[in-house]
């Protein structure tokens, strides 16, 4: 059952802030604004881990890590990828595939893309070149263009985490 490929995706909005610490996809920024939320408010790995748990057939991520538990609170979401790739794993499958689009006027993503891409690929145990991120701009229009929030897409693809020996 687990040897068809199953697609997901996460699609994750926040809202940005000056004086807010910036971390995306795990990777610290050196920016005037970061985003706001009850852990440390990292979309990208948030939209991934809602991503990875729609191929699984598991919970979303808000219904496993409620931001209304205190427990959650300004925790790195690191831990939520950690804890989405032990379910993931109990169920036979694992990551092979994994591409997203971050929609931001600032901090600009070009410069730490591959330290990005690197972190994804650590946390969710594939190679580097099965991982890409894309940075757009939201072309001054609406929330997004006008710096207000910043959005995350991200699709991936779960395969069986073992060969079943047929090959
Ligand atoms: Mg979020």
């Amino acid at each position: 059952m687990n040897d068809i490929p199953r697609i997901g995706l996460g699609i994750d909005v926040h809202r940005l802030a000056p004086s807010r610490p910036c971390v995306l996809a795990g990777v610290t920024f050196d920016s005037q604004v970061g985003p706001l939320g009850h852990s440390d408010g990292d979309a990208v790995l948030h939209a991934a881990c809602d991503a990875v748990l729609g191929a699984a057939g598991l919970d979303d991520l808000g219904t496993l890590f409620s931001d209304r538990d205190p427990a959650n609170k300004n925790r790195p979401s690191t831990e939520f990828c950690e804890e989405t790739m032990r379910l993931v794993t109990a169920r036979g499958l694992r990551v092979l595939s994994m591409d997203c689009v971050v929609e931001t006027e600032a901090p600009k993503l070009q410069p730490m893309r591959q330290a990005m891409r690197a972190r994804l690929a650590e946390l969710f145990a594939l190679p580097v070149d099965r991982v890409n991120i894309k940075g757009k701009t939201g072309e001054k229009i609406g929330a997004i263009g006008r710096g207000e929030a910043l959005r995350a897409t991200v699709v991936a693809l779960l395969g069986p985490s073992r060969t079943t020996g047929r090959g």
